[in-house]
């Protein structure tokens, strides 16, 4: 007989009650889209055992809502949803992304120019607390709460219920590939779609600084021929040779998975069509990518990891941002996101927050930049030049923030609020500690 969600919390919460001493991390179980880095000072910790929470609780397809235990996977997600001509309104693109970490930690695609990340549509979440307490969240219950939850890394108690809303879906995708050899031409065609709102997806790639796309989707009810980027073909290339291409719209969201976006590049040979054939079963996927990379983790020891990173920059911005990555960087393919939110998120510092006037900002992912020229942290690069421009960077790989400017940049003071009603005994680390515990 399987145990219901209120079991398994209540088993967790016992857990907690009964812990009597030490740190504690999460146990989440599958893969982790956190960069793995070569010391890492939670795993001596004690864990807490959460691979029991993956079960979607409910889809409600008359009231277009859903409610997920947080070791839910998009891809696991989105095929319940789909059953039901339903999505939700953020999919990350790659399959294990989970929906507690996407709230927890950042989550950004192509539909975020209209939603922003997958917590700005959350209803609701019941979070577990470090002494094991049970509580619920909304924007009008505990919302301190519920407002600093994103971006908290697990270092705010653990999410055990997510309860969000859901869209209409069409079964395929119809994509245009507009291509620009300017960065000015670009940028404006990205900020006009964004503004008209005619297409479901919006997001670009720079493949050098002569090539830019913009990648435009519609959801439509035909197709006329649909692919797919799962073996042979690889999608970020598909989308400089193309101009416009057809594909089934689960295929859509994960067309990133396959190469973990443009990661697969640094495993030799990993493009070539043949090898994809032959070994692609066993190499290919953002789980098997990163499942190698942790394993290796060890091997980093020698030399700063590369940067992989998601980097947030006013849209106004954006262009002394791009210029300064194009003499400084100079790596491609580059992902741009446009992201909208609605107010800085309070997990800002007030003083930052008033530097910020856009509600568009544009997330620059960058994948795999070499980062070992023994002159330059290219993440402490990115760090100061992020604060100039009141641009933010996502937690997930290495920092190197004094402790000074990272407050300067994240509210301490509503932090620590939250800290002292979730975690008053600190069973778990504080986010400073946390995003710079790791090398
Ligand atoms: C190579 C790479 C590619 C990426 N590509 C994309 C992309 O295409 N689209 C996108 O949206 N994002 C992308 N990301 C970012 C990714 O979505 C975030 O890193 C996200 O936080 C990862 O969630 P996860 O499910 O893998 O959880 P983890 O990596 O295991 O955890 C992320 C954080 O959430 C915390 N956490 C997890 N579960 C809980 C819980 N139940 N309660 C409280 N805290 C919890 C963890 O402690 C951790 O701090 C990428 C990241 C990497 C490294």
């Amino acid at each position: 007989m399987s145990i219901s969600h209120f079991e398994k919390v209540e088993k967790i919460a016992r857990s907690l009650r009964n812990h009597e001493e030490g740190l504690l991390s999460l146990q989440k179980g599958g893969v982790s889209h956190m960069m793995p880095l070569a010391r890492d000072d939670r795993r001596k910790d004690g864990k807490v055992d959460l691979r029991s929470l993956k079960e979607i609780i409910s889809i409600d397809p008359i009231e277009m809502k859903c409610s997920v235990e947080p070791g839910v996977t998009f891809s696991q997600l989105v095929e319940e949803t789909l059953k039901h001509r339903l999505i939700p309104k953020l999919v990350p693109e790659l399959k294990t992304i989970t929906v507690g970490g996407a709230v927890s930690g950042c989550s950004v695609e192509s539909m975020s120019f209209r939603y922003g990340g997958f917590h700005d549509n959350a209803l609701s979440y019941e979070v577990l607390t470090g002494n094991g307490l049970i509580v619920k969240c909304s924007p009008t219950e505990n919302k301190e709460i519920f407002g600093m939850i994103h971006g908290s890394y697990g270092t705010l108690g653990i999410l055990t219920r997510i309860d969000f809303p859901l869209v209409e879906a069409k079964p395929f995708v119809k994509m245009e590939y507009p291509k620009f050899d300017d960065f000015d031409s670009f940028y404006q065609a990205m900020l006009e779609a964004c503004e008209k709102k005619e297409f479901d997806f919006i997001d670009g790639i720079i493949h050098d600084k002569k090539c830019f796309v913009l990648c435009l989707g519609k959801m439509v009810e035909e197709a006329p021929y649909t692919s797919k980027y799962d073996r042979t073909k690889v999608f970020y290339k598909s989308t400089k040779k193309r101009s416009q291409d057809y594909l089934a719209l689960f295929d859509y969201f994960f067309r990133y998975d396959a190469d973990c976006h443009w990661l697969s590049r640094k495993i030799p040979g990993l493009e070539n069509p043949l090898i994809r054939l032959l070994f692609g079963k066993q190499l290919l996927s953002s789980t098997k990518l990163l499942e190698y990379s942790n394993r290796f983790a060890a091997l980093l020891q020698k030399g700063r990891p590369d940067v992989v990173l998601d980097c947030f920059i006013p849209s106004s911005r954006f262009e002394n941002f791009f210029r300064f990555y194009e003499e400084k960087f100079d790596y491609f393919p580059l992902w741009i996101v446009p992201y909208r939110i609605e107010e800085p998120y309070p997990f800002l510092a007030d003083g930052f927050r008033s530097r910020i006037e856009d509600k568009l900002f544009i997330d620059c992912a960058i994948y795999g930049k070499p980062n070992n020229d023994p002159g330059v942290d290219y993440y402490t690069l990115l760090e100061e030049k992020l604060f100039e421009l009141a641009g933010l960077k996502a937690l997930i790989a290495s920092n190197s923030y004094t402790e000074e400017r990272f407050w300067e940049i994240y509210s301490r003071e509503r932090y620590g609020m939250a800290k002292a009603m979730v975690d008053p005994t600190g069973r778990f680390r504080g986010i400073y500690e946390k995003v710079h515990c790791r090398g």
